[in-house]
């Protein structure tokens, strides 16, 4: 066995035991695998080891592994999640090739995407991105500025509205990491209540997934733990 499907085994099993550890179901967990600044190569493995979404958090990059994995022959049926910030002259490449974006943290770009979302593709997926460690340096919104952000995107046609994504600020503490979490789970819940198709709650990676998983995260974003330490130097 490749070392990428003893890893990509390891996480499902930690996925398991997150979930069962708080009475959940570990099929309400799904798996993102997070492939940025890694080769087709490696995706090929997680692909093989029965692998189907993907995080990518670079528009070219992401297009290009796309086109890829289209071009062969075996027909995969895989999913593409950007995950990346999101600047406006990207976005065509986005709503061209991707099947949902995590980080949706204005009106603007969410305009954008639904206006060059092709016709005879289904709606492009979106989840607000929530800044909720409040940190200056980070991307998404504060939670005060959700209700007017998921009423403006909720009403574009060719966009549909799943959920909500974060990225913590990095804490080692268990309750801490869970503390945080809640604090999503808790606007999640009301989100769903006013949109009945919103479903996708992503927070949790590498290093805080058991916590977000208890926190009833509904997709985990992992990167390291399957594919390794990224080298951005190359
Ligand atoms: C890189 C990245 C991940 C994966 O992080 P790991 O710690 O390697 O699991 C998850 N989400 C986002 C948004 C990322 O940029």
């Amino acid at each position: 066995m490749s070392t990428i499907q003893q890893s990509l085994q390891n996480v499902r099993s930690r996925i398991d035991a997150a979930a069962q550890g708080c009475e959940r179901i570990p099929q309400e967990v799904t798996l993102l695998a997070v492939s940025k600044t890694k080769p087709v190569e490696a995706i090929a493995e997680a692909i093989a080891a029965g692998q189907r979404a993907f995080g990518e958090n670079y528009v070219q990059e992401g297009v290009d592994k796309i086109q890829y994995f289209a071009q062969q022959p075996e027909g995969y049926d895989l999913e593409w999640h950007f995950i990346g910030p999101l600047q406006s002259n990207k976005s065509k490449l986005v709503a061209e090739h991707f099947s949902w974006c995590h980080t949706i943290d204005r009106q603007r770009i969410a305009q954008r995407l639904s206006d060059q979302r092709p016709v005879g593709m289904p709606p492009l997926n979106v989840l607000i991105q929530i800044n909720i460690s409040d940190e200056q340096s980070k991307s998404g919104i504060v939670l005060s500025e959700l209700p007017a952000l998921a009423a403006a995107v909720a009403a574009l046609p060719n966009v549909t509205l799943r959920g909500l994504m974060a990225i913590p600020a990095p804490e080692e503490d268990y309750q801490q990491q869970l503390a945080v979490f809640r604090q999503m789970h808790d606007a999640f819940l009301a989100l769903k209540q006013r949109y009945p198709q919103v479903d996708t709650l992503s927070m949790g990676m590498t290093d805080d997934m058991a916590a977000a998983i208890a926190a009833g995260s509904t997709m985990v974003r992992i990167g390291t733990a399957i594919f390794g330490a990224r080298n951005y130097a190359q």
